[in-house]
């Protein structure tokens, strides 16, 4: 018997429903040569604030150039301690290092993979005791979808005067209460990779913010710096500008937004059910999850290599995210332990490593390939 294979996120269903939406769009930027800071990206911007009930949208060239532009704003570097979970995508303790500043990092909660809210409070106080860095800011990442506890976090950043910085990359549309994350921190970084919620047919970013002076400052930033007059450089940018031609993919992409966030809860609450009653710890049902990634954890390292093998030989693709905890990456090590000198274990951080893999997740499966997925991941126990 065969069947229609499975994709772990899908590029093409997507296409199929607005190609002619595409055709047009992509049409329209080829005739009028506007391939950069085109008037689609400013409607692009209009519609994610509009969207995300942010005050202001920045459009720029990665999630990764997204956090670059968001702590350059702030005057981030050397000697400033950025805390950051140590269980995320390797972008989020890139950019503080490429600034000259410190990531500090931070173990994650076993049940939502996000950040540690005690680990996190006990490392500002070990920053604050031993008194080589100044703690400047806290990334909290949404990962894998799920809203970190951003009323939590806010409390801490208030508490210590930190700059509070959104990571999410893996999460736009989520939501805690109807608030859409883009307005819980001071800003929020999103990333337009092909794979994420909303993606682009490339590289794109965007920043989300309800400050008009930092949203002018990021505006600046990812263009040189510039300032009143197009060749006058008031500060230090970078080019980070979002592209025309991805901004009017991406304006055809948001119209079927909304729909695609219900039909990842959808499929999630299908895994959720199929995949009861044994030893596999699946995500919550959290109202306003992105469904980014669906990332199970199993018991141990040899139950997941049962599970990845059972998997391979149905012929379902998966991804591990991720392999390897952020402070012992070799790129990392010596920031890691440079930053605190008695830096506590991370010990959640480095099991999950051993024991997450993520399933196929986007808003084109049906309940069937739910159902084969949770089948090899069961016979696989
Ligand atoms: C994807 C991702 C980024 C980087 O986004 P790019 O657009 O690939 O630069 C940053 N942080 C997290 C958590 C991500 O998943």
């Amino acid at each position: 018997m065969t069947s229609t294979p499975i994709a772990l996120f899908d590029m093409h269903a997507q296409q199929a429903l607005i190609r002619e939406k595409l055709r047009t769009r992509i049409d329209a930027v080829l005739a009028s040569g506007r391939f950069i800071n085109g008037p689609e990206v400013t409607e692009l911007e209009e519609k994610l604030a509009a969207f995300s009930g942010a005050g202001f949208a920045v459009g720029v060239s990665s999630g990764t150039d997204a956090l670059q532009i968001a702590m350059m704003a702030e005057g981030i570097g050397r000697g400033d301690a950025v805390f950051l979970p140590a269980f995320t995508y390797t972008a989020t303790a890139e950019v503080p290092l490429v600034l000259g500043a410190t990531p500090v990092f931070v173990d994650v909660d076993p049940i939502t993979f996000n950040i540690d809210l005690a680990d996190l409070e006990k490392r500002i106080a070990l920053v604050q005791a031993e008194g080589k860095l100044k703690p400047r800011a806290i990334v909290g990442v949404d990962l894998f979808g799920l809203p970190a506890d951003w009323p939590a976090l806010h409390a801490i950043a208030e508490k210590h005067g930190l700059f509070l910085l959104d990571d999410a990359a893996q999460a736009f549309g989520g939501d805690i209460k109807g608030k859409r994350l883009g307005r819980w921190g001071h800003a929020a970084a999103l990333s337009f990779y092909p794979t994420k919620t909303l993606g682009c047919y490339g590289d794109g970013g965007a920043l989300l913010t309800d400050s008009a002076e930092r949203a002018a400052l990021y505006k600046s930033l990812r263009t040189h710096g510039e300032g009143g007059g197009r060749y006058e450089v008031l500060r230090t940018g970078m080019n980070g500008r979002l592209d025309t031609l991805q901004a009017a993919i991406l304006l055809c992409k948001l119209e079927l937004f909304d729909q695609e966030l219900k039909d990842r809860a959808k499929a999630a609450a299908w895994y959720a059910e199929a995949l009861a009653g044994n030893s596999v710890q699946v995500p919550q049902l959290v109202p306003g999850h992105a469904w980014g990634l669906y990332t199970i954890r199993l018991p141990d390292a040899a139950t997941r290599t049962r599970v990845q093998d059972s998997l391979k030989s149905a012929g379902i693709p998966f991804g591990v995210y991720y392999p390897k905890p952020l402070h012992h990456q070799p790129a990392y090590r010596g920031a890691h332990a440079a930053g605190l000198a008695a830096a506590p274990a991370l010990p959640v951080a480095e099991t999950l490593c051993h024991e997450v893999m993520s399933l196929p997740m986007h808003p084109y499966l049906t309940q069937d390939d739910v159902l084969r997925v949770a089948a090899a991941v069961k016979a696989g126990l």
